[in-house]
């Protein structure tokens, strides 16, 4: 989970948030089912029209909120509740609960957790909480007592160690990591240097799992 700045909820939900939520709960009461959202058209940075799974894409860098990895990339982007909407119908539209999300990540259904950490909250980063290990799971090291249980229910309400995931971060990590035998920078051996070049690079947002490449070399 790679940290994100929210920006100010869009003027549209603002404005038809009270309306798109009253049609939610009359449907709902009706057929007894959790209805679909209806989200409307925003405008972002740049003035132009865009979806709402476009606004947020444009701000996480179109990476999942939650596994990071790539929109496009392996999955259609779609746009979860934090706190469900099943449970919290209230929250459907409430621009705080709402998060880009791959289809992997959605496909958590409907376990939640109010302790969970949300990339977005502030304080929140990748290394005071996680690290990958090159095998491609994910570990709390927070050292803090409350910091670690949050830490460790995000991983087991967004299933951060799925099986999948974690067969593809692996292989992502292999492929992103060919040793080099000169470090690229006077002072720091061959690896770190290498995982600082990447950070540094271009490419680096369009990396899956960009945490990985900047944490600390080691197992
Ligand atoms: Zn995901």
């Amino acid at each position: 989970m790679h940290p994100w700045s929210r920006p100010k909820e869009p003027e549209e939900l603002h404005t038809q948030r009270a309306a798109l939520t009253r049609a939610f709960m009359i449907e709902r009461r009706a057929t007894g089912k959790t209805p679909s959202c209806v989200w409307p058209k925003v405008i972002n940075a740049d003035g132009a029209e865009v979806t709402l799974q476009k606004l947020l894409s444009e701000n996480t860098g179109q990476h999942c909120s939650y596994c990071d990895n790539l929109m496009g990339y392996s999955s259609r982007d779609t746009i979860d509740h934090f706190l469900p909407k099943k449970h919290f119908p209230c929250l459907a539209y409430v621009w705080n609960n709402l998060y880009l999300c791959c289809d992997g990540c959605q496909r958590k259904g409907t376990r939640y957790s109010k302790d969970a950490l949300r990339p977005d909250e502030p304080g929140y980063s990748f290394s005071r909480y996680f690290r990958y290990r090159r095998d491609g799971r994910l570990i709390v090291i927070a050292e803090d007592g409350t910091d670690r249980r949050r830490a460790e229910v995000t991983i087991e309400v967004l299933d951060l160690n799925d099986d999948d995931l974690v067969k593809e971060r692996n292989t992502e990590f292999l492929k992103g990591l060919i040793p080099r035998r000169r470090a690229l920078r006077p002072g720091l051996d061959a690896r770190s240097g290498l995982l600082r070049f990447i950070a540094l690079s271009p490419t680096y947002e369009n990396k899956p799992f960009r945490d990985f490449f900047v944490q600390d070399p080691g197992e």
